[in-house]
């Protein structure tokens, strides 16, 4: 039966992704260990399938528009996409890619796989010039962490036009605020570490696609190169998923008045937002007074990574391989669900500190 209404994406979150409504099935997919199954179906060894995955890539698909596939980490979704190139391929791709991107794309250059060009993705038409004969056109947006903003629909138009493969990053918007493969995207790329897991513990990775033959290549990488996850982890990130649409509404609503409180702060240079989403950016005059920041948080985690349903921050510049045009002083905050006043309170005497 065909369902005269869609689903609203924080339906889907909750009900797509489930065991059929039948007696005694349980209502959700189980964490399904197995290494192989019994022979004659369409599973048959672990590294092709596994229930626990395909719950996941239901609810993810239905959220995005497409057939999700889950990989072991973002970066294996990474891998997988670039391995789809011809040798010798045009790449471009944000100067600010999250920094594991830009590694994988150095590294496939260095050894003459393919020819990379990096550009600014909020400059459209210098993306659109550079597009022209392009195999493969990467977006992220907004990036990590400098939190440019590309104009989707005009950048993925450009890419087709030219038969690139045009590949959207959601890692940073999720599929709560942005959906790419709605705009004519062909590839959408998930950290599903980061908002779509939720709770800071586990690794995964994720690609969501329409056309039938890129799935079928891409689940033909993952399963080639072994790049699968751990069922546990596959678990724990439908359970995240579940609540995705209450935390992102939750984590901006607290992002928006961070920024709105924390404007004009003496001790800040600059202070970044994209106007959506739950990272926010302020940059200090230099390392030292980002440093004394993060150190001054009692309540806030200095830690990496981003989207879960705690605060976390680092001044991005401590990592050596981080772009020298990310400023030295940018620390980029993942904003929690915490009460926006305690949140506050922590952050503004951490800002006070730092003065
Ligand atoms: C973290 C991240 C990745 C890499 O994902 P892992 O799960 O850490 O391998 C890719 N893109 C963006 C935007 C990220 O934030």
């Amino acid at each position: 039966m065909i369902d005269p209404h869609p689903l609203h994406p924080e339906t889907l979150a909750v009900a797509a992704g489930r065991p059929a409504a039948e007696p005694d099935q349980p209502l959700n997919t189980p964490v399904v260990f197995a290494s192989t199954y019994t022979a004659g179906g369409d599973l048959e060894y672990g590294r092709y399938g596994n229930p626990t995955w395909t719950a996941f890539e239901d609810a993810l698909g239905a959220l995005e528009g497409g057939h999700a596939l889950t990989f072991a980490s973002g970066l294996a979704a990474v891998a997988a996409v670039l391995d789809l190139l011809p040798e010798g391929a045009h790449v471009v791709a944000p100067r600010h890619s999250y920094l594991g991107t830009l590694t994988q794309l150095a590294e496939a250059e260095r050894r003459g796989r393919l020819r990379a060009t990096l550009i600014d993705i909020a400059d459209t038409d210098a993306v659109v010039a550079a597009t022209g004969d392009a195999d493969l056109l990467w977006i992220e947006s907004p990036t990590n962490p400098a939190l440019e903003v590309a104009d989707l629909p005009a950048l993925i138009a450009a890419g087709s036009a030219a038969r690139a493969l045009v590949v959207v990053d959601n890692t940073f918007a999720t599929p709560m605020l942005q959906h790419p493969l709605a705009d004519g995207a062909d590839v959408v790329l998930h950290s599903a570490t980061k908002f779509l897991s939720g709770h800071s513990d586990a690794v995964l990775g994720a690609t969501v696609t329409r056309d039938a033959d890129l799935h079928a290549r891409l689940l033909a990488a993952r399963s080639l190169h072994g790049a699968t996850p751990g069922p546990m982890e596959v678990y724990l990130a439908l359970r995240g998923l579940r609540t995705l649409p209450l935390r992102v509404e939750r984590a901006q609503e607290n992002a928006r008045e961070l920024i709105r409180r924390a404007g004009g702060h003496p001790a800040l240079a600059e202070l970044r937002y994209p106007g959506f989403g739950a990272i926010v950016a302020p940059v200090f005059p230099d390392a030292e007074a980002a440093d004394a920041f993060v150190a001054a948080v009692r309540l806030c985690r200095h830690a990496t990574s981003l989207g879960g349903v705690e605060t976390t921050l680092e001044r991005r510049r401590r990592w050596p391989g981080e772009a020298a045009s990310i400023p030295p002083g940018l620390v980029r905050i993942s904003v929690g669900i915490e009460h926006i006043d305690d949140l506050w309170a922590d952050l503004a005497q951490a800002l006070d500190a730092a003065r």
